[in-house]
Protein backbone atom coordinates (compact mmCIF):
# COMPACT_ATOMS: atom_id res chain seq x y z
CA UNK A 1 0.00 0.00 0.00
CA UNK A 2 1.57 3.27 -1.30
CA UNK A 3 1.65 6.20 1.89
CA UNK A 4 -1.24 8.57 0.72
CA UNK A 5 -3.70 5.10 0.53
CA UNK A 6 -2.51 4.06 3.62
CA UNK A 7 -2.99 7.38 5.01
CA UNK A 8 -6.64 7.50 3.73
CA UNK A 9 -7.15 4.15 4.57
CA UNK A 10 -5.61 4.79 8.65
CA UNK A 11 -7.63 7.73 9.08
CA UNK A 12 -11.17 6.38 7.88
CA UNK A 13 -10.17 3.06 10.15
CA UNK A 14 -8.46 4.60 12.94
CA UNK A 15 -10.24 8.01 13.34
CA UNK A 16 -7.06 9.86 12.02
CA UNK A 17 -9.42 12.95 13.15
CA UNK A 18 -9.42 12.36 16.48
CA UNK A 19 -5.24 11.57 16.68
CA UNK A 20 -4.98 15.20 14.99
CA UNK A 21 -7.03 17.11 17.28
CA UNK A 22 -6.04 15.19 20.47
CA UNK A 23 -2.45 16.27 19.39
CA UNK A 24 -3.41 20.25 19.06
CA UNK A 25 -5.06 20.03 22.49
CA UNK A 26 -1.85 18.33 24.02
CA UNK A 27 0.50 21.51 22.59
CA UNK A 28 2.13 19.40 20.60
CA UNK A 29 1.16 19.42 17.12
CA UNK A 30 2.05 22.31 14.72
CA UNK A 31 -1.02 22.88 13.24
CA UNK A 32 -1.20 22.17 9.45
CA UNK A 33 -2.30 18.89 8.25
CA UNK A 34 -0.11 16.29 6.78
CA UNK A 35 0.33 16.26 2.73
CA UNK A 36 0.40 12.77 1.93
CA UNK A 37 3.52 12.24 -0.43
CA UNK A 38 5.88 15.43 1.25
CA UNK A 39 8.49 16.08 2.84
CA UNK A 40 7.23 17.09 6.40
CA UNK A 41 10.03 18.38 8.48
CA UNK A 42 12.92 16.69 9.64
CA UNK A 43 13.75 12.89 8.42
CA UNK A 44 13.37 10.03 10.38
CA UNK A 45 15.41 6.85 9.75
CA UNK A 46 14.23 3.82 11.25
CA UNK A 47 17.13 1.32 12.12
CA UNK A 48 15.50 -2.51 12.24
CA UNK A 49 12.52 -3.50 11.10
CA UNK A 50 10.87 -5.96 13.52
CA UNK A 51 7.41 -5.89 14.73
CA UNK A 52 7.77 -2.26 16.64
CA UNK A 53 8.72 -0.41 13.95
CA UNK A 54 6.46 -1.87 11.51
CA UNK A 55 3.18 -2.08 13.53
CA UNK A 56 3.45 0.85 14.98
CA UNK A 57 6.87 3.10 14.61
CA UNK A 58 5.86 3.43 10.32
CA UNK A 59 2.62 4.11 10.86
CA UNK A 60 2.44 7.16 13.40
CA UNK A 61 5.08 8.49 11.31
CA UNK A 62 2.28 8.96 8.93
CA UNK A 63 0.15 10.85 11.41
CA UNK A 64 3.30 13.33 12.54
CA UNK A 65 3.39 16.69 11.33
CA UNK A 66 7.25 17.73 12.46
CA UNK A 67 8.84 14.36 11.12
CA UNK A 68 8.04 11.99 8.34
CA UNK A 69 9.95 8.14 7.44
CA UNK A 70 12.85 9.43 4.79
CA UNK A 71 14.91 6.32 5.19
CA UNK A 72 15.63 2.55 6.67
CA UNK A 73 18.04 0.58 7.56
CA UNK A 74 18.19 -3.67 7.17
CA UNK A 75 19.75 -6.37 6.97
CA UNK A 76 16.98 -7.97 4.60
CA UNK A 77 16.48 -7.18 1.25
CA UNK A 78 13.00 -7.66 0.80
CA UNK A 79 12.01 -5.88 3.40
CA UNK A 80 13.88 -3.11 2.04
CA UNK A 81 12.28 -3.46 -1.27
CA UNK A 82 8.64 -4.04 0.25
CA UNK A 83 9.08 -0.57 2.54
CA UNK A 84 10.16 1.05 0.08
CA UNK A 85 7.50 0.73 -2.28
CA UNK A 86 4.75 0.87 0.86
CA UNK A 87 6.16 4.48 2.12
CA UNK A 88 8.29 6.09 -1.09
CA UNK A 89 11.41 5.92 0.12
CA UNK A 90 13.99 6.70 -2.07
CA UNK A 91 16.59 4.06 -3.19
CA UNK A 92 19.60 6.42 -1.80
CA UNK A 93 17.91 6.74 1.60
CA UNK A 94 18.33 2.54 2.04
CA UNK A 95 21.24 1.09 3.82
CA UNK A 96 22.09 -2.05 5.37
CA UNK A 97 23.89 -2.53 8.79
CA UNK A 98 27.06 -2.32 6.68
CA UNK A 99 27.25 0.78 4.69
CA UNK A 100 24.75 2.15 7.44
CA UNK A 101 27.67 4.94 8.27
CA UNK A 102 27.31 6.45 5.03
CA UNK A 103 23.90 8.13 6.65
CA UNK A 104 26.44 11.09 7.35
CA UNK A 105 26.55 11.90 4.04
CA UNK A 106 22.66 11.61 3.80
CA UNK A 107 20.99 15.23 4.23
CA UNK A 108 17.33 13.69 4.00
CA UNK A 109 17.83 11.86 7.06
CA UNK A 110 17.93 14.08 10.44
CA UNK A 111 17.05 11.81 12.96
CA UNK A 112 17.85 8.05 13.36
CA UNK A 113 15.75 5.91 15.11
CA UNK A 114 17.18 2.61 16.65
CA UNK A 115 14.36 -0.19 17.12
CA UNK A 116 17.14 -3.24 17.40
CA UNK A 117 17.27 -5.43 19.85
CA UNK A 118 18.60 -4.14 23.44
CA UNK A 119 22.25 -5.29 23.14
CA UNK A 120 22.73 -3.56 19.71
CA UNK A 121 21.28 -0.47 20.92
CA UNK A 122 24.91 1.14 22.48
CA UNK A 123 27.03 0.72 19.12
CA UNK A 124 23.89 1.97 16.60
CA UNK A 125 23.28 5.15 18.98
CA UNK A 126 27.22 5.86 18.74
CA UNK A 127 27.69 5.18 15.27
CA UNK A 128 24.33 7.54 14.38
CA UNK A 129 25.79 10.37 16.64
CA UNK A 130 29.72 9.97 14.82
CA UNK A 131 27.29 9.83 11.59
CA UNK A 132 26.34 13.26 12.80
CA UNK A 133 22.35 12.04 13.36
CA UNK A 134 20.29 12.65 16.18
CA UNK A 135 19.15 9.74 17.58
CA UNK A 136 16.04 8.33 19.49
CA UNK A 137 16.93 4.94 21.05
CA UNK A 138 14.17 2.55 22.03
CA UNK A 139 14.18 1.31 25.61
CA UNK A 140 15.64 -0.12 27.40
CA UNK A 141 18.39 2.49 26.77
CA UNK A 142 21.15 -0.48 26.81
CA UNK A 143 21.99 -3.48 28.81
CA UNK A 144 24.09 -1.60 31.44
CA UNK A 145 24.92 1.57 32.88
CA UNK A 146 28.49 2.33 31.25
CA UNK A 147 26.99 1.54 27.82
CA UNK A 148 24.20 4.54 28.83
CA UNK A 149 27.36 7.01 29.32
CA UNK A 150 29.20 5.84 26.44
CA UNK A 151 26.14 6.83 23.98
CA UNK A 152 25.40 9.78 26.01
CA UNK A 153 28.77 10.69 25.89
CA UNK A 154 28.99 9.89 21.91
CA UNK A 155 25.97 12.72 21.12
CA UNK A 156 27.37 15.02 23.32
CA UNK A 157 30.55 15.57 21.28
CA UNK A 158 29.11 15.50 18.22
CA UNK A 159 26.25 17.68 19.48
CA UNK A 160 23.30 15.74 18.66
CA UNK A 161 20.73 15.54 20.43
CA UNK A 162 19.36 11.55 21.95
CA UNK A 163 16.09 10.47 23.77
CA UNK A 164 14.56 7.26 24.66
CA UNK A 165 11.31 6.04 23.14
CA UNK A 166 9.42 6.40 26.21
CA UNK A 167 6.24 6.75 24.69
CA UNK A 168 3.84 6.75 27.76
CA UNK A 169 5.18 10.63 28.43
CA UNK A 170 3.06 12.10 25.70
CA UNK A 171 -0.56 9.85 26.65
CA UNK A 172 -3.20 11.79 28.90
CA UNK A 173 -3.88 8.78 30.73
CA UNK A 174 -0.41 8.52 32.00
CA UNK A 175 0.12 12.74 32.44
CA UNK A 176 -2.86 12.33 34.65
CA UNK A 177 -1.42 10.22 36.74
CA UNK A 178 1.64 12.19 36.96
CA UNK A 179 -0.68 15.46 37.70
CA UNK A 180 -2.57 13.89 40.17
CA UNK A 181 0.71 13.10 42.03
CA UNK A 182 3.01 15.17 41.08
CA UNK A 183 0.65 17.97 42.20
CA UNK A 184 -0.68 16.43 45.04
CA UNK A 185 -4.30 17.25 43.92
CA UNK A 186 -5.30 14.51 46.59
CA UNK A 187 -2.65 14.95 49.21
CA UNK A 188 0.44 13.00 49.06
CA UNK A 189 1.45 10.30 47.49
CA UNK A 190 1.58 7.38 50.20
CA UNK A 191 2.30 3.75 48.34
CA UNK A 192 1.48 2.99 44.82
CA UNK A 193 1.73 -0.72 43.05
CA UNK A 194 2.25 -1.29 39.53
CA UNK A 195 2.47 -4.31 37.08
CA UNK A 196 3.26 -5.36 33.43
CA UNK A 197 3.43 -8.51 32.55
CA UNK A 198 2.83 -10.85 29.51
CA UNK A 199 3.51 -14.51 28.84
CA UNK A 200 6.80 -15.69 26.71
CA UNK A 201 7.58 -18.97 26.33
CA UNK A 202 9.13 -19.31 23.02
CA UNK A 203 13.02 -19.71 23.21
CA UNK A 204 13.75 -18.91 19.87
CA UNK A 205 12.95 -15.11 20.53
CA UNK A 206 15.89 -12.69 21.07
CA UNK A 207 13.88 -11.57 24.02
CA UNK A 208 14.61 -14.61 26.07
CA UNK A 209 18.44 -14.10 25.60
CA UNK A 210 20.70 -13.05 28.19
CA UNK A 211 23.36 -11.77 26.11
CA UNK A 212 20.74 -10.31 23.48
CA UNK A 213 18.26 -8.63 25.78
CA UNK A 214 20.28 -7.94 29.16
CA UNK A 215 18.07 -9.67 31.02
CA UNK A 216 14.05 -10.75 31.16
CA UNK A 217 10.89 -8.86 31.89
CA UNK A 218 12.28 -6.19 33.35
CA UNK A 219 14.25 -5.00 31.01
CA UNK A 220 11.34 -5.37 28.56
CA UNK A 221 8.00 -4.09 30.43
CA UNK A 222 9.11 -4.15 33.88
CA UNK A 223 11.01 -0.86 32.98
CA UNK A 224 7.39 0.57 32.56
CA UNK A 225 6.78 -0.22 35.91
CA UNK A 226 9.47 1.28 37.09
CA UNK A 227 9.25 4.75 35.19
CA UNK A 228 4.92 4.96 36.17
CA UNK A 229 6.21 4.23 39.84
CA UNK A 230 8.54 7.48 39.28
CA UNK A 231 6.40 10.00 37.10
CA UNK A 232 3.87 9.29 39.22
CA UNK A 233 5.47 10.81 42.19
CA UNK A 234 8.06 13.32 40.53
CA UNK A 235 11.10 12.11 43.20
CA UNK A 236 13.51 9.24 42.83
CA UNK A 237 13.47 6.38 45.05
CA UNK A 238 16.30 5.91 47.82
CA UNK A 239 16.49 2.57 47.92
CA UNK A 240 15.23 -1.50 46.73
CA UNK A 241 15.22 -4.81 47.40
CA UNK A 242 14.49 -6.94 44.44
CA UNK A 243 13.18 -10.68 44.68
CA UNK A 244 13.42 -13.29 42.07
CA UNK A 245 10.20 -15.11 42.25
CA UNK A 246 10.45 -16.73 39.08
CA UNK A 247 8.39 -20.40 39.51
CA UNK A 248 9.68 -22.07 36.16
CA UNK A 249 13.50 -21.35 36.45
CA UNK A 250 14.79 -24.21 34.53
CA UNK A 251 12.80 -22.78 31.41
CA UNK A 252 14.35 -19.40 31.92
CA UNK A 253 17.40 -20.00 32.78
CA UNK A 254 20.01 -16.81 32.81
CA UNK A 255 16.88 -14.29 32.55
CA UNK A 256 14.28 -13.70 35.00
CA UNK A 257 10.84 -14.99 34.76
CA UNK A 258 8.93 -12.97 37.30
CA UNK A 259 10.18 -10.58 39.52
CA UNK A 260 9.25 -8.03 42.44
CA UNK A 261 10.65 -5.23 43.60
CA UNK A 262 10.01 -2.67 46.69
CA UNK A 263 11.31 0.34 46.48
CA UNK A 264 11.72 3.18 49.42
CA UNK A 265 11.32 6.86 48.42
CA UNK A 266 12.15 9.84 50.75
CA UNK A 267 10.51 9.29 54.54
CA UNK A 268 9.43 5.96 54.24
CA UNK A 269 7.19 5.95 51.08
CA UNK A 270 7.21 2.81 49.93
CA UNK A 271 6.09 1.32 46.60
CA UNK A 272 6.13 -1.86 44.91
CA UNK A 273 6.21 -3.50 41.35
CA UNK A 274 6.24 -6.63 39.73
CA UNK A 275 7.27 -8.17 36.17
CA UNK A 276 6.69 -11.18 34.61
CA UNK A 277 7.11 -13.62 31.06
CA UNK A 278 4.75 -15.93 33.27
CA UNK A 279 1.60 -14.19 33.91
CA UNK A 280 -0.08 -11.00 32.55
CA UNK A 281 -0.97 -7.83 33.97
CA UNK A 282 -0.91 -4.17 32.75
CA UNK A 283 -1.48 -1.54 35.90
CA UNK A 284 -0.63 1.28 37.95
CA UNK A 285 -2.23 1.45 41.30
CA UNK A 286 -1.97 4.98 43.70
CA UNK A 287 -2.76 5.64 46.86
CA UNK A 288 -2.43 9.06 47.94
CA UNK A 289 -3.84 11.25 51.98
CA UNK A 290 -6.97 11.89 50.37
CA UNK A 291 -7.83 9.60 47.59
CA UNK A 292 -6.69 7.22 44.80
CA UNK A 293 -6.37 6.50 41.07
CA UNK A 294 -5.87 3.48 38.82
CA UNK A 295 -4.92 3.19 35.02
CA UNK A 296 -5.56 -0.54 33.99
CA UNK A 297 -4.67 -1.03 31.24
CA UNK A 298 -2.11 1.87 31.71
CA UNK A 299 0.88 1.04 29.58
CA UNK A 300 -0.71 -0.37 26.09
CA UNK A 301 -0.38 1.57 22.68
CA UNK A 302 -4.28 2.31 22.97
CA UNK A 303 -7.22 1.47 25.18
CA UNK A 304 -5.98 2.84 28.32
CA UNK A 305 -8.80 3.16 31.19
CA UNK A 306 -8.02 5.06 34.49
CA UNK A 307 -10.56 5.85 36.91
CA UNK A 308 -9.89 8.06 40.70
CA UNK A 309 -12.21 7.36 43.86
CA UNK A 310 -14.44 9.82 42.34
CA UNK A 311 -15.21 7.97 38.91
CA UNK A 312 -13.67 7.35 35.70
CA UNK A 313 -11.27 9.47 33.96
CA UNK A 314 -11.89 10.37 30.76
CA UNK A 315 -9.14 11.67 27.42
CA UNK A 316 -9.45 11.49 23.85
CA UNK A 317 -7.15 8.66 21.83
CA UNK A 318 -3.75 9.53 20.83
CA UNK A 319 -1.16 8.24 18.62
CA UNK A 320 1.70 8.16 21.72
CA UNK A 321 4.60 7.17 19.14
CA UNK A 322 3.46 10.10 16.78
CA UNK A 323 3.31 12.43 19.91
CA UNK A 324 6.66 11.29 21.13
CA UNK A 325 8.53 11.39 17.58
CA UNK A 326 6.64 15.18 16.67
CA UNK A 327 8.25 16.58 20.17
CA UNK A 328 11.52 15.30 19.64
CA UNK A 329 11.43 16.58 15.83
CA UNK A 330 10.54 20.33 17.89
CA UNK A 331 12.97 19.69 20.34
CA UNK A 332 16.12 19.97 17.47
CA UNK A 333 14.13 22.64 15.60
CA UNK A 334 13.96 25.09 19.00
CA UNK A 335 16.99 23.42 20.33
CA UNK A 336 14.81 22.57 23.88
CA UNK A 337 15.76 19.79 25.76
CA UNK A 338 13.92 16.28 25.36
CA UNK A 339 11.68 15.35 28.14
CA UNK A 340 12.69 11.84 27.45
CA UNK A 341 16.66 12.32 27.11
CA UNK A 342 19.02 9.77 27.24
CA UNK A 343 19.80 10.52 30.83
CA UNK A 344 16.37 9.27 31.90
CA UNK A 345 17.27 6.09 30.28
CA UNK A 346 20.63 6.23 31.99
CA UNK A 347 18.77 6.53 35.16
CA UNK A 348 16.37 3.81 34.58
CA UNK A 349 19.58 1.27 33.31
CA UNK A 350 21.50 2.72 36.97
CA UNK A 351 17.88 1.67 38.88
CA UNK A 352 18.08 -1.79 36.99
CA UNK A 353 21.33 -2.48 37.92
CA UNK A 354 20.79 -2.50 41.24
CA UNK A 355 17.62 -4.09 41.06
CA UNK A 356 19.79 -7.08 39.59
CA UNK A 357 22.02 -6.25 42.10
CA UNK A 358 19.46 -6.67 45.05
CA UNK A 359 18.16 -9.90 43.58
CA UNK A 360 21.21 -11.88 43.27
CA UNK A 361 22.60 -10.66 46.93
CA UNK A 362 18.96 -11.36 48.13
CA UNK A 363 19.61 -7.71 50.01
CA UNK A 364 18.05 -4.26 50.14
CA UNK A 365 20.37 -1.66 47.84
CA UNK A 366 20.97 2.25 48.43
CA UNK A 367 20.29 3.91 45.08
CA UNK A 368 23.10 6.72 45.84
CA UNK A 369 24.42 8.16 42.54
CA UNK A 370 20.91 7.61 41.01
CA UNK A 371 21.59 10.80 38.23
CA UNK A 372 18.96 13.03 39.15
CA UNK A 373 16.09 13.45 36.44
CA UNK A 374 12.38 13.41 36.91
CA UNK A 375 9.68 15.02 33.88
CA UNK A 376 7.66 16.92 36.19
CA UNK A 377 4.64 18.17 34.74
P1 LIG B 1 11.78 -7.56 16.81
O1 LIG B 1 12.49 -8.82 17.13
O2 LIG B 1 10.41 -7.64 16.25
O3 LIG B 1 12.66 -6.70 15.77
C1 LIG B 1 14.05 -6.58 15.88
C2 LIG B 1 14.63 -6.18 14.54
O4 LIG B 1 16.05 -6.19 14.66
C3 LIG B 1 14.27 -7.17 13.43
O5 LIG B 1 13.95 -6.44 12.27
C4 LIG B 1 15.54 -7.96 13.21
O6 LIG B 1 15.68 -8.39 11.88
C5 LIG B 1 16.60 -6.91 13.55
N1 LIG B 1 17.87 -7.50 13.94
C6 LIG B 1 19.07 -7.08 13.48
N2 LIG B 1 20.05 -7.82 13.98
C7 LIG B 1 19.47 -8.75 14.77
C8 LIG B 1 19.99 -9.82 15.52
N3 LIG B 1 21.28 -10.07 15.62
N4 LIG B 1 19.09 -10.59 16.21
C9 LIG B 1 17.77 -10.32 16.18
N5 LIG B 1 17.23 -9.32 15.44
C10 LIG B 1 18.08 -8.55 14.74
O7 LIG B 1 11.81 -6.67 18.11
P2 LIG B 1 10.88 -5.43 18.48
O8 LIG B 1 9.74 -5.90 19.29
O9 LIG B 1 10.59 -4.62 17.29
O10 LIG B 1 11.84 -4.64 19.50
C11 LIG B 1 12.92 -3.85 19.05
C12 LIG B 1 13.28 -2.83 20.13
O11 LIG B 1 12.16 -1.98 20.34
C13 LIG B 1 13.61 -3.44 21.49
O12 LIG B 1 14.64 -2.70 22.10
C14 LIG B 1 12.32 -3.30 22.27
O13 LIG B 1 12.53 -3.19 23.67
C15 LIG B 1 11.78 -2.00 21.71
N6 LIG B 1 10.30 -1.96 21.78
C16 LIG B 1 9.73 -0.86 22.32
C17 LIG B 1 8.37 -0.78 22.41
C18 LIG B 1 7.72 0.44 22.99
O14 LIG B 1 6.52 0.39 23.29
N7 LIG B 1 8.43 1.54 23.16
C19 LIG B 1 7.57 -1.84 21.96
C20 LIG B 1 8.19 -2.94 21.38
C21 LIG B 1 9.57 -2.99 21.30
Amino acid sequence: MKRRHFISNTAKSTGGVIVASSLTTLGLFSGSSSRAGEKRGLGVALVGLGSYATGQLAPALQMTENCYLAGIVTGTPSKADSWSDQYDIPAENVYNYQNFDGIADNDDIDIVYIVLPNSMHAEFVIRAAQAGKHVICEKPMATNYEDCQRMIDACRKAEKKLSIGYRLHFEPYNLEAMRLGQQQIYGKVLESDAGFAFPLRDKSRWRLDKEMAGGGPLMDVGIYAIQSTIYTRGQLPVSLEAMDTTVDKAFYGAVEGTLDVKFEFPAGIKATMRTSYEESSNYLKVQAQEGSWELAPAYSYGGLKGQTHLGPMSFPAVNQQALQMDDFASCILKDKQSIVRGEMGQRDMFIIDKIYESAAIGKPVSLKGIPNILHLV
